[in-house]
């Protein structure tokens, strides 16, 4: 029986990215005895103009009977008059909600051909390999919201229990690593924080005490990213840190364009999306990078169907077209060499 992946191409560049990232899996899956099933869903800023909330319960229903959740990007101007009841972002937060996926894997490693396409010396860039793993579905994104005409709060909750199941993916990845973990809170101001920081530490003690923690305030950490990144290995985090670090920390790698991520819950299934948004100031332009997106891919193959053997496979052809001198605009100023379906064609060819 084939096996069903949920499609949710969003908005703005969302199509034109899964588009690259499913051409990819079709044609590595008979290689590795992968019998593949595609089904598109709604969501987002195309789920309100269909004239359905930004989660529709079909879309929410085809996921849940999904092996693995590819997704493009939600949001753009169209939707985002600050008076809007439903926004697209509430589809996003909604699905990792009802799916459990609580821990979200970004991994951050510059490929050696792409140095010169960050903004940071290429001599700090060579070493890093950083794995940041971010909680996805607690804390201010999803606490109680307070709006009157004279204020507005967003409450930052996070419960002991939210805080150790984290802990122990982030531990269990820094052990298969190198040992050493640094957790990222506000721990001098924040209430969340200071329970983050004792839970943390109380587990690792316990029970990985041959792995080393070390605590940073983020703002430390936002600076020490940039001036030592190769000194990180896992970056454990909590939700609104995590967002903000790792679009700093994509910088280490050239371009928002190349960054995967994998969010996983207890169960197998998991939903898999670059780490950019919509990017509505080049969508519809067909110059978007998709590399982010074909890495999503390939993170679905390795943690929710357990192919290892494909997932590497798609990760060599993206960096070989890499290596090779492809360049979509992001990472190219005005010399581009590729649009978003030329770098797809190139990774099929060298698949
Ligand atoms: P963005 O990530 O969409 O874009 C930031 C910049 O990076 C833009 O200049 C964009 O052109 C560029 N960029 C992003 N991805 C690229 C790619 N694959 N190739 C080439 N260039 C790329 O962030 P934004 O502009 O702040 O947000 C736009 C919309 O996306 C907003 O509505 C926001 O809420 C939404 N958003 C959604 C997600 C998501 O769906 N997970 C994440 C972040 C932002």
């Amino acid at each position: 029986m084939a096996t069903l992946i949920a499609v949710l191409p969003g908005d703005g560049i969302g199509p034109e990215v899964t588009a690259q990232a499913i051409r990819v899996l079709q044609a590595v899956a008979p290689g590795h005895d992968l019998a593949l099933e595609f089904a598109e869903g709604l969501i987002g800023g195309a789920a309100l103009d269909a004239g359905e909330p930004p989660l529709p319960p079909a879309t929410a229903k085809l996921c849940d009977s999904a092996a693995g959740v590819l997704l493009g990007a939600v949001g753009g101007p169209k939707w985002s008059d600050p008076e809007a009841v439903l926004r697209p972002e509430q589809g996003l937060l909604d699905l990792r909600a009802t799916l459990g996926v609580f821990a979200n894997l970004r991994p951050v490693k510059p490929h050696p051909a792409l140095l010169s396409a960050s903004p940071i010396r290429a001599e700090l860039l060579a070493d890093v390999d950083i794995m940041v793993v971010r909680e996805l579905t607690g804390g201010i994104y999803f606490g109680k919201k307070t709006r009157s005409d004279t204020d507005a709060t967003d409450e930052c909750r996070y419960t002991v229990a939210e805080i150790e199941r984290i802990v122990h993916v982030a531990a269990n990845l820094a052990r298969a690593r190198s040992g050493r973990i640094v957790s990222v809170d506000k721990a001098n101001v924040l209430e969340t924080s200071r329970l983050w920081r004792q839970v943390t530490t109380r587990i690792m003690a316990g029970e990985y005490p041959d792995l080393e923690l070390e605590h940073m305030l983020v703002d430390a950490a936002a600076m020490h990213l940039l001036s030592r990144p190769a000194s990180f290995d896992v970056i454990l985090t909590e939700n609104m840190f995590g967002d903000i670090l790792t679009d700093e920390a994509s910088m280490l790698a050239g371009s928002l364009g190349l960054l995967p991520s994998a969010s996983l819950g207890v169960a197998g299934r998991g939903l898999y999306e670059p780490i950019h948004g919509s990017a509505p100031d080049i969508a519809g332009r067909g110059i978007a990078n998709p590399c982010a997106t074909i890495l999503s891919a390939a993170l679905l193959l390795r943690h929710s169907l357990d192919c290892e053997a494909a997932a590497g496979q798609i990760e060599q052809a993206v960096f070989r077209t890499l290596d090779d001198g492809l360049r979509t605009a992001d990472l190219a100023g005005g010399a581009a060499s590729a649009s978003t379906q030329e770098f797809g064609d190139a990774v099929l060819a060298r698949l």
